[in-house]
C-alpha cells in the first residue's frame, strides 16, 4: 500500500495531483454502482461543470489513468484503479478516525475527502495501525 501511495506522488504533477485523485476516486465509486460511467455522471457527482470535467477527462486519458470504450463510457486502467483504490483507502480510514472523535458523519466525510490528498505517508501509516479497514 505504501508503494502505491508513493507511485501516486510521482505520477501526478503537483497541480493536478489533488484534482486527478478526486476524479479517479469519483470514477471508482461510480463504477461500483455497476452502471457505465459517463462524463455527465462525473460532473453531477462532483458538482463540476461539463467543460471542466471534459478537460480533466482529457488529461486522465493522456496520462493513461482511464480509457474509453466504444460507447464513450469511462473505464479505469490498472494504474488509474490502483491510485483510486489508494485514495479511497485513505478516505475510509480518515472518515473512521474522525467519527471516532465524535465528528458528525457529514463533516467526517467532507474533511476526509480533502485531507486524503495531502496527508503524509507517515501519518497515514500511524492512522492505519488504529483505524485500518479491510481493503476493497
Ligand atoms: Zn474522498
Amino acid at each position: 500500500m505504501a508503494d502505491m501511495i508513493i507511485a501516486t506522488e510521482k505520477t501526478f504533477d503537483k497541480d493536478v495531483k489533488e484534482s486527478g485523485e478526486m476524479y479517479l476516486e469519483t470514477i471508482l465509486r461510480l463504477q461500483e454502482g455497476g452502471v457505465p460511467v459517463r462524463s455527465v455522471d462525473i460532473a453531477e457527482a462532483m458538482n463540476f461543470s461539463k467543460p471542466s470535467v471534459s478537460r480533466a477527462v482529457k488529461i486522465l486519458l493522456e496520462k493513461n489513468y482511464i480509457s474509453l470504450d466504444k460507447h464513450k463510457n469511462i473505464l479505469l486502467t490498472e494504474t488509474g484503479r490502483a491510485i483510486a483504490t489508494a485514495v479511497f483507502k485513505r478516505h475510509s480510514v480518515l472518515t473512521k478516525f474522525f467519527l471516532s472523535l465524535g465528528v458528525t458523519p457529514e463533516t467526517a466525510e467532507n474533511d476526509a475527502c480533502r485531507i486524503e490528498h495531502i496527508i503524509s505517508d507517515e501519518t497515514f501509516e500511524k492512522l492505519c495501525e488504529k483505524f485500518d479497514t479491510p481493503t476493497v
